[in-house]
């Protein structure tokens, strides 16, 4: 073991799900990308919420609503200190990444004019895709792609000579899920901003790996979802400069959001409530600050050594068997690698895997723009994170070469 500080046991231990067998066998569980599995202090902060404090919040003057609004608003600062924003209220907390993108491209409807210019990556999730073209469909303006090579890296070329004063909005991933690509977004941003548009980054994958400084980065927005990164489902966030959060429309009409309502008249509430109509998911909200607690915990210089070991090490073992292609071949990657089998359907392969008890997904991984530019019905994605092991590697390797013998 290189990273001394990283003690692969114990934090294995602390992954309960882990201990279980699928099909009889012990579960190798290579499908992070999809959600990652939860450690037992995220668990416990969810039991604990439940057990003792649960109460709306921001409402009551009794002690179990101020407990539960002291602790949810405890964990928007860590997030905010987390992603190093300037202010705690620019971190909206939604129901993930997917909420958190329509709550942009919903505010964007009254802002944009028909032949205003958006541009979308041709590597995104469908939720980075879908909203942009409800908007322009609303507004007339106009969504164009910029493309990748055949490696899977953005024509950061083109790019630029696609961006004109026209362009409004540029919204990327910072990770690519389905090819694990990290972008350039330090530079997409500042090229951005030469021609005055607004910049979205979709840090859904990346945020397992990778600590974005949202300052540092000088992003307008920056989305994510705590099920990527060790937290529950259903929460996430929103990060969006001040400046800009209170140029947009609220997304829900309801409780929480407003500052005073009449019949004939509302007014709303400021950042962050404008935007967070309704009770919220409290108790999710309180353990993606546990996640984040815990993963810093560990730190994420570790991590991302790690799971480079790991990638590394499943590319080559990958590399070895005659018949697989890998999809992705940046320089900069994270731990996910997309692959085919000659000749064979991923499904198929899919289900052969997890009869051994090994979870990896197959399909198009919600970016079938993707899938459609290599002209390949899907592939199948293992993708690891920092509780994996090259022995689970190699378990997975072992049974590949077996589904294949017994495919072909
Ligand atoms: C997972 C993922 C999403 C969607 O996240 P939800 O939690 O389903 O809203 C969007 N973009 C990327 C890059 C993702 O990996």
């Amino acid at each position: 073991m290189i990273y001394r500080s990283f003690d692969i046991e114990k934090i294995r231990a602390e992954f309960p799900i882990l201990n279980r067998e699928v099909n009889g066998q012990p579960l190798v569980y290579f499908d992070n990308a999809a959600t990652s599995q939860t450690p037992t202090p995220v668990i416990d902060s969810i039991v604990d919420y439940y057990s003792r404090y649960n109460a709306n919040i921001h409402r009551g003057v009794h002690t179990l609503s101020q407990e539960a609004t002291d602790a949810y608003e405890q964990a928007r600062k860590k997030i905010q200190l987390h992603f190093n924003a300037a202010k705690s209220h620019e971190i909206i907390l939604t129901s993930g990444t997917t909420h958190s993108i329509n709550i942009v491209a919903s505010g964007y409807a009254n802002l944009l004019k028909k032949g205003d210019e958006l541009l979308v990556s041709a590597m995104e999730h469908h939720s980075n895709i879908v909203p942009w073209q409800m908007l322009c469909k609303k507004t007339g303006a106009v969504l164009k792609v910029i493309p990748m090579t055949e490696k899977g890296i953005l024509k950061m070329d083109v790019f630029s000579s696609m961006l004109n004063e026209k362009t409004k909005l540029v919204f990327v991933n910072h990770v690519s899920n389905a090819l694990g690509t990290v972008n350039p977004v330090t530079e997409i941003i500042r090229r951005s901003h030469e021609v005055g548009a607004k910049v979205l980054i979709d840090g859904a994958q990346a945020s397992p790996h990778i600590k974005a400084d949202v300052q540092e980065l000088n992003v307008d927005f920056y989305v994510t979802s705590a099920h990527k990164l060790c937290g529950p489902t259903g929460v996430g966030m929103l990060y969006g400069k001040e400046t800009i959060l209170n140029e947009l429309p609220p997304y829900q009409g309801g409780g929480e959001m407003i500052a005073e309502v009449t019949f004939e008249k509302t007014t709303y509430a400021g950042l962050p409530h404008k935007f967070e109509a309704g009770t919220p998911n409290i108790a999710g909200g309180i353990a993606f600050g546990a996640a984040l607690d815990y993963m810093n915990g560990i730190g994420f210089d570790t991590i991302a050594a790690y799971e480079n070991e790991l990638l590394v090490y499943g590319t080559q073992q990958l590399r070895m068997i005659e018949g697989v292609t890998i999809y992705g071949e940046a320089e900069e990657k994270t731990a996910v690698i997309s692959f085919n089998v000659n000749g064979i359907h991923p499904y198929d392969v899919g289900s052969i895997l997890d009869k051994m008890g090994i979870a990896v997904r197959t399909g198009h991984h919600c970016a079938q723009p993707i899938m459609d530019f290599y002209q390949i019905p899907g592939t199948i994605r293992a993708s690891f994170s920092f509780y994996n092991t090259k022995e689970e590697i190699d378990r997975m390797i072992t049974a590949l070469k077996r589904a294949i013998l017994m495919l072909q």
